[in-house]
């Protein structure tokens, strides 16, 4: 047996042919990193699965539906033989040896003149694991290696400063409903690299405490306004930072273009020539339903839903939301910030003519260890609310997927 560990690379393989024998999951599995790294790849076997029958459809790879013959591996770079037959690997292993192409095998690695890494990437480095091959070649503590690298730069605990990206300017970080573990990697890693980070009241706190001991941390609630707004002191503070050659991450919760004034920070931002990115992130009228079990659409249920703000209430001069229109609407309606005004939007969505029985399922706390969910309809929403003592946040799901998720409520 060879006693020498592999020799690591990374293969360009732009524009070059690579020959997948085999189409059942190894293939599956292996292809789209092939096509990913820009490889030409021919598929060659008599049977697909679907995935990559479906490649071959979109015209992604070449299927070649038939057994290989050594021709195959003409003008090829690299191969991989992962039929579920031996003799047919052990076939397409000894052809490849005879041209002197690298072939992988699905069957025996041992034998193989190549391996496949236990692969992931993260923004600005791929990790690849090999196994050294002395003893047994254990390709699951080649993925937990992988994996704890992975999660170590995610969280930016080895990342080394000099790595970070210092660039100065704004970054619009959506914290999602407020479980960490419902944010998004890229926010993630954004939190890491900040110089200082500018959070509000409902994005993930918890993460807070993971940022680096030489972060600053803001909290809204705390920056001076003087004559200022609020939203005045907030944008003045980021532009005004990253001016100064800072990196900051606003931090909210949610998605910050979803009622997070998010845009307002970036027109403030571009008026003061300031670049300023954006990294999306779970929206709770979306996202707390769903940890709730109720889906916003559901075929046959419900083909539209619509997310409004509730803040102000029905007829209020300010309020730009039209809801006898809302009224006549059939699908979900998903109402944020509106608990205070829930009963006097229940009465006008009942005036305009949605029924007073439409099930109704108010989901408070979404992701967080308080979350609960109280049920009612549109007629009797206003009492639940009261009866409950339901305080925001809280998304208010309005139409018949309640039902359909929660029969046992109705
Ligand atoms: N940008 C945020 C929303 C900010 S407005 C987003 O995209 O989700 C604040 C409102 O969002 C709250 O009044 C409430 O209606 C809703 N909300 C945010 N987080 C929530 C949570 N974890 N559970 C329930 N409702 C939430």
């Amino acid at each position: 047996m060879d006693a020498h560990p592999p020799y690591p690379s990374g293969l360009r393989l732009t524009g070059r042919r690579v020959v997948m024998v085999g189409a059942g999951h190894v293939a599956q599995r292996r292809v789209p990193a092939l096509l990913a790294s820009g490889a030409v790849v021919t598929v060659v076997s008599p049977e697909a699965t679907p995935a990559i029958e479906a490649l071959a459809d979109a015209g992604e790879i070449t299927w070649e539906c038939r057994r290989f013959v050594e021709g195959d591996l003409d003008g090829t770079w690299y191969v991989v033989a992962a039929t579920d037959d031996h003799t047919a690997n052990e076939a397409v292993s000894a052809a490849a040896e005879a041209r002197r192409i690298f072939c992988v095998r699905a069957d025996d690695a041992m034998a193989a003149s190549a391996w496949t890494p236990a692969v992931g990437r993260s923004s600005d480095v791929t990790v690849a694991v090999l196994s050294n091959g002395l003893g047994n070649r254990d390709p699951r503590r080649s993925a937990a290696v992988r994996d704890e690298i992975l999660e170590g730069l995610r969280e930016g605990t080895i990342a080394a400063p000099h790595h970070r990206d210092r660039t100065p300017g704004v970054v619009l970080v959506g914290g999602g409903p407020g479980d960490p573990e419902l944010m998004s990697v890229a926010g993630r890693r954004a939190l890491m690299e900040a110089d200082v980070v500018v959070a509000d009241r409902l994005a993930p706190r918890e993460l807070l405490g993971e940022l680096p001991s030489t972060t600053e941390l803001v909290d809204v609630a705390k920056i001076p306004r003087g004559r200022f707004t609020a939203q005045e002191a907030i944008n003045d503070l980021i532009v005004s930072r990253a001016l100064a050659g800072q990196r900051v991450v606003r931090f909210k919760g949610g998605d910050s273009f979803v009622f997070g004034r998010g845009f307002e920070e970036v027109i403030a931002c571009r008026d003061a020539g300031v670049p300023v990115t954006v990294i999306p992130g779970l929206t709770s009228p979306i996202a707390v339903p769903a940890l709730a079990g109720i889906p916003v659409t559901h075929r046959g249920v419900a083909h539209d839903f619509t997310v409004l703000s509730g803040h102000l209430p029905p007829e209020h001069p300010g309020s730009l939301v039209d809801w006898q229109a809302v009224a006549r609407l059939t699908g979900t309606l998903l109402l944020m910030m509106a608990v205070e005004n829930a009963p006097a939007i229940a009465s006008a969505l009942v005036a305009g003519g949605r029924a007073a029985g439409t099930p109704v399922a108010v989901v408070c706390d979404g992701s967080m260890p308080a979350e609960r969910t109280v049920f009612a309809t549109l007629g009797t929403l206003g009492e639940a609310l009261e009866a409950n003592a339901v305080r925001a946040p809280a998304i208010i799901v309005v139409g018949e997927v309640v039902r359909v998720a929660h029969p046992e409520a109705f």
